[in-house]
């Protein structure tokens, strides 16, 4: 009897183990999907020298480029960087990303169309137009040579772009902030532009409604040329 009691509990008990080791464990083809992506932290590789220079597209992908300067749609019809991207001096770039951010809360963004410009390239603007009253001299730097200027304008929720009059780097008087024939709606999207600008200490420039600039501190002019990614 005690033999046959034996035997009883070794069988319970080795049925016990079975039913634990054939409790289902969970795969990772078992998993639902939602289970299965891992979501890794987002890591930015910065390629550049960030106590000096941010690259705004980098840090902010939901910020609109349009870097009119590395394609042939610009006033020199040429394409004069090698790919675009937008550096800015630190300072200047946080109250941009500030900007954008205060449009997203209304439903609109920020679309930059120039930004931090290399000196050889002001030199290769020159050379096309040697003509001050259009581009500034490179031995003369201008806010962009220096990464404190930054020429942009704003989008819809659906990124196209608000109506400002005229088209970028259009040189003439419809352009200038004192231009006062453009219609309501256009003067008040200059103005949503215009205040939040200079809210934040951007200065505009009397001729040209899509640039604004930094001065609260002095940069040099600047050789830095970016990286562009390998073909
Ligand atoms: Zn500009």
């Amino acid at each position: 009897m005690q033999k046959r009691m034996f035997y009883f509990l070794l069988i319970f008990t080795l049925l016990q183990n079975c039913q634990q080791t054939a409790a289902p464990t969970k795969t990772l083809q078992s998993l639902p999907i939602e289970e299965k992506v891992v979501v890794l932290p987002k890591v930015i590789v910065y390629d550049y020298d960030t106590t000096a220079w941010t690259d705004i597209g980098l840090v902010d992908t939901s910020i609109v480029l349009d870097i009119k300067y590395a394609t042939t749609d610009n006033f020199v019809k040429e394409k004069m960087y090698n790919c675009g991207r937008c550096f800015l001096r630190p300072t200047p770039a946080k109250l941009i990303l500030q900007a954008h951010k205060s449009l997203q809360e209304k439903g609109y963004g920020l679309k930059l169309f120039d930004c931090y410009r290399p000196k050889p390239f002001q030199q290769k603007l020159w050379d096309k137009v040697p003509n001050a009253s259009y581009v500034t001299p490179p031995w003369k730097g201008s806010m962009h040579n220096r990464g404190a200027a930054i020429d942009l304008t704003i989008v819809d929720e659906n990124g196209e772009e608000l109506e400002m009059g005229t088209p970028y780097d259009f040189f003439g008087e419809t352009a200038h902030h004192t231009y006062t024939k453009h219609s309501a709606q256009i003067n008040a999207n200059r103005k949503l532009l215009k205040d939040l600008m200079e809210s934040l200490d951007l200065k505009p420039i009397r001729t040209e409604w899509w640039h604004y600039s930094y001065q609260k501190e002095k940069y040099e002019i600047s050789e830095m040329i970016w990286e562009c990614p390998k073909e």
